[in-house]
């Protein structure tokens, strides 16, 4: 894949670099060691100033950052906006907390007959993290605030399609006053990933991504013994019980949906729904979405833009041209417009059996599936009929059906009467096909750390 940014709100080209050469990528990879050596000397202190500084940053250049957002990917202009401040949160939280989260753990000296005994946290080294285009800034913040509070050195490899955000990812911490090469972005093809994974300069890993990606770097990882953090993809369940808030429940299933312009991996994608309210819920679900606003990201007032390559706007109509072959019913949208540029309407099928592709592949982009079905357990089965587990939604206002949502649904997360995000103060991944490890929270900062038993007679 070329290292470009295209618009893909027309399809044009706006800039292309060159990817690094590999004895450039040997320099960057000598700096990421020198400077990993040094890094973690320094003290929590230092780092929460460097990250308030970031913060700061993200603050000032918002504008500037979002529309850059919007250009290379097609989100709107707000939505990017609304990510740059969540970064910015995130920075101050791992100011604030990261500390705490790593401060060393005492344990009882008689107990292991020492006279002084704890767990201590410390920073594994050099991290690679492999991104995706989807939420450019947020995924790559994601990893970066928490493994530089934590000591650690990073190294972003972002996707192909966000070169001018991955180097702005860059720019801000080195203008926010980390020291030189403690964040480097690698302008790299995928086909390098694994020649960084081996490096013995690298200690560690993580991939937000696809499951092809996964797999391929969780296999490298495996075969140099490297710690691997993996967030993959999702075909979140959305419950709807017949005690729900009907009309809440379909504005953010929504919202949910098509947040992103469809393309977010904790996006509800299967919407399974008790038959008593099927009827009522679809036609309160395909009004809110009819009323949806496609058009320009960067205008005020649009709801959905372009999705982010063409490639991806391909995926999705193959998607749905297999399942109205099988017999769906379109509720609303299904057709691409004629025009230049990677656009696919907001689009409901309903009738959806599993000999569909899309009953078991992740659609990424605007294409919701209604299901329905008799029972709150038959909602649960058909939710865990999926080899993802990211995340999950519950609509129901019956306690008993609350907490067999809670008990059963095989998945990362579970919202009750809630939209699926993320926040930096709660863990975040999933479980079977969407990965494993955590990110943010407490849990997020100590995946890449070193828990040293300390014991001292
Ligand atoms: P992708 O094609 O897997 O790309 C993600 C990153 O991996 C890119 O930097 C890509 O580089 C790189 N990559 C691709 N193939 C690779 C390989 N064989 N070896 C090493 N690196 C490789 O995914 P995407 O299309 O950008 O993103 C969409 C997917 O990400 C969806 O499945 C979505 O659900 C998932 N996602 C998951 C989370 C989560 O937290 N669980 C969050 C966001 C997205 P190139 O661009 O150079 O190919």
């Amino acid at each position: 894949m070329p290292i470009a940014t295209t618009d893909p709100r027309t399809g044009d080209v706006v800039r292309t670099f060159d990817a690094l050469t590999p004895d450039a990528l040997e320099e960057r990879l000598a700096r990421a060691a020198r400077a990993a050596a040094t890094y973690r000397l320094t003290s929590y202190e230092e780092r929460a100033g460097w990250l308030r500084a970031a913060a700061d940053v993200l603050d000032r250049r918002t504008d500037e950052v979002a529309a850059l957002m919007t250009l290379e990917m097609g989100k709107t202009r707000k939505a990017a906006a609304a990510e740059v401040a969540k970064c910015a949160t995130a920075c101050r939280y791992y100011a604030d907390h990261g500390a705490d989260f790593l401060a060393d753990e005492p344990v009882d000296p008689a107990e292991v007959g020492a006279s002084q005994a704890y767990a201590r946290y410390q920073p594994l080294g050099v991290v690679l993290a492999v991104m995706p285009w989807n939420f450019p800034l947020w995924q790559a913040m994601r990893f970066a605030a928490p493994a530089l509070m934590a000591g650690n050195v990073g190294l972003l490899k972002h996707a192909s399609n966000v070169p001018q955000t991955a180097l702005f990812m860059e720019e801000l911490f080195r203008e926010a006053g980390f020291p030189d090469d403690a964040f480097q972005t690698l302008l790299i093809g995928s086909d390098l990933v694994e020649r960084v994974v081996r490096d013995d300069r690298v200690a560690a890993a993580t991939l937000t991504g696809s499951e092809g990606a996964g797999v391929a770097i969780g296999r490298t990882a495996g075969e140099s013994l490297k710690k691997v953090v993996l967030e993959l993809g999702g075909s979140d369940p959305f419950l709807v019980m017949p005690s729900a808030d009907l009309a809440k429940a379909a504005k953010v299933a929504t919202t949910s949906r098509n947040q992103n312009n469809g393309q977010s991996c904790i996006a509800a994608k299967r919407f399974i729904v008790h038959a008593d309210v099927a009827e009522e819920f679809e036609a309160l679900f395909a009004k809110e979405i009819a009323a949806l606003v496609v058009g320009d990201p960067m205008e005020d007032g649009t709801d959905i833009g372009p999705l982010a390559t063409e490639s991806g706007r391909d995926d999705v109509e193959a998607l749905v041209r297999d399942a109205v072959d099988k017999g769906a019913r379109v509720v609303v949208g299904g057709e691409r417009p004629d025009r230049p540029g990677w656009w696919y309407p907001p689009t409901l099928l309903a009738d959806v059996t599993d000999e569909m592709d899309l009953y078991l592949e992740e659609v990424f982009g605007p294409v919701a599936q209604l299901h329905v079905v008799p029972s709150a357990e038959a909602a649960v089965e058909l939710a865990n009929a999926t080899r993802f587990g990211l995340g999950s939604n519950a609509w129901t206002n019956d306690p008993a059906e609350q907490d067999l949502f809670v008990r059963d649904l095989q998945a990362g997360a579970v919202f009750v009467n809630g939209m699926t995000t993320s926040f930096p103060a709660l863990p975040f991944g999933g479980v079977k096909a969407s990965g494993h490890g955590r990110e943010l929270a407490a849990h997020g900062i100590r995946e890449f750390t070193n828990v040293k038993t300390v014991w001292v007679g």
